[in-house]
């Protein structure tokens, strides 16, 4: 079967052939796979700047956002059986009995750096026609939601700080109201998503359905396919090549909460300086080395200090936020159709994979596609 993989120490990503996996264990599923997101993530590991192959092989296979296929599940799975469509957790426990997160089953929050995370480091993905797994990592998603449930993992980014936030809201000014539920807790708060990429479009979704008003700030110029989306979920697209950072504050007033989605440091070091009074800040980007740059750290403290803002940096995402992303894509698909269909314009087969991840990207969101879709 095939498969697209990394050979970090000969510098290689391509197709190559593998056996097709068989189920050993009882508790495992064996998912023929449908589509396979391709991110930054990805990007960085074609270009050997990020991930690690399996211990003891020499090469990775990629793939972390994916979508598959139940083909036949082992005799102790219960709540799966062939047909059903999963999408797996990326991240797996540590094995040391010290990590208090990953014992608990919070392996996003491992304190050790010892997880795996499938298709990036440590343990190989699922940009590949078969994959054998734990059935303990699989979220089942309703049939109709197969077209674009590709979506969930990237989403999942944006329901963790979601979540967070919303503990940190019901404790902080200018949050605090005691009947404020999760659905509702952006009402009349201002947010801005850094970065009109799949990340923080599906972020912005998540903030809108939140009933936050929320801008959308990143270097694109109408006409533009992601400032389509953008306006088609009720958001405010603003350009950086109009509208310098320092700027952003007036023009829109204190913002509440800053969603950054780029992976940018010296912007995202720019914006947090338009933060408003009691604001929270949240980083998912996770930037590549970048030149050395200036800074004034005690100017920048003291203002976090003097304003009681939040920085909050998060990766990856736990079962709950797996669950809130299948539920939540779902509403999506009901308030927006064309902008969530829009996210993902074109699919690719698996034999021009690596230059589509390499070279120009199909879409918002490209997507490797093991089968054809008629829509
Ligand atoms: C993935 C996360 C992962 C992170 C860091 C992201 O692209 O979506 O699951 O934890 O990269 O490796």
């Amino acid at each position: 079967m095939k498969a697209i993989a990394v050979f970090p120490s000969s510098r290689e990503v391509k197709l190559i052939e593998q056996v097709e996996p068989v189920i050993t264990q009882p508790g495992q599923v064996k998912l023929r796979m449908l589509d396979i997101g391709i991110c930054g993530t990805d990007k960085e590991i074609c270009t050997f700047a990020y991930g690690m192959p399996p211990a003891g092989a020499d090469y990775l296979v990629i793939g972390h956002e994916a979508l598959g296929e139940v083909v036949e599940a082992g005799a102790a799975v219960t709540h799966l059986a062939p047909g059903d469509l999963v999408v797996p957790t990326v991240r797996r426990p540590c094995p040391h009995a010290r990590c208090r997160s990953c014992r608990a089953g919070h392996q996003d929050f491992c304190e050790t750096g010892d997880f795996t995370e499938r298709g990036i480091k440590g343990a190989h993905g699922y940009l590949t026609e078969f994959v054998v797994d734990d059935a303990r990592y699989m979220h089942p998603v309703p049939h109709h939601l197969r077209e674009i449930a590709v979506l969930v993992e990237p989403l999942t980014i944006a329901e963790k700080a979601e979540y967070q936030l919303y503990g940190l809201m019901q404790r902080r000014p200018p949050w605090i109201d005691p009947a404020v539920s999760e659905r509702t807790q952006g009402r009349g708060h201002t947010a801005l998503v850094l970065g009109a990429g799949p990340v923080g479009l599906l972020g912005a979704m998540a903030l809108r359905s939140a009933e936050f008003e929320t801008f959308i700030y990143s270097r694109q110029q109408e006409p533009d396919p992601r400032i389509a989306v953008a306006k088609a979920i009720g958001a405010t697209y603003l350009s950086s090549q109009t509208l310098p950072p320092s700027q952003l504050e007036a023009h829109i007033g204190p913002i509440d909460l800053v969603y950054e989605a780029v992976g940018h440091s010296l912007l995202a070091l720019d914006v947090l300086r338009a933060l408003g009074p009691n604001g929270i800040y949240v980083l998912t980007g996770v930037p590549g080395l970048q030149t050395l740059i200036e800074a004034d750290p005690a100017a920048l403290f003291r203002e976090i200090v003097l304003k009681n803002q939040v920085v909050l940096g998060t990766v990856n995402a736990g079962p709950h936020d797996f669950g809130a992303a299948i539920a939540d894509l779902e509403t999506f698909n009901q308030c927006w159709p064309d902008a969530v269909h829009a996210l993902m314009a074109e699919r690719t087969a698996i034999e021009q994979a690596v230059e589509r991840i390499l070279g120009r990207p199909a879409g918002i969101k490209s997507v490797i596609s093991f089968q054809s879709y008629a829509r």
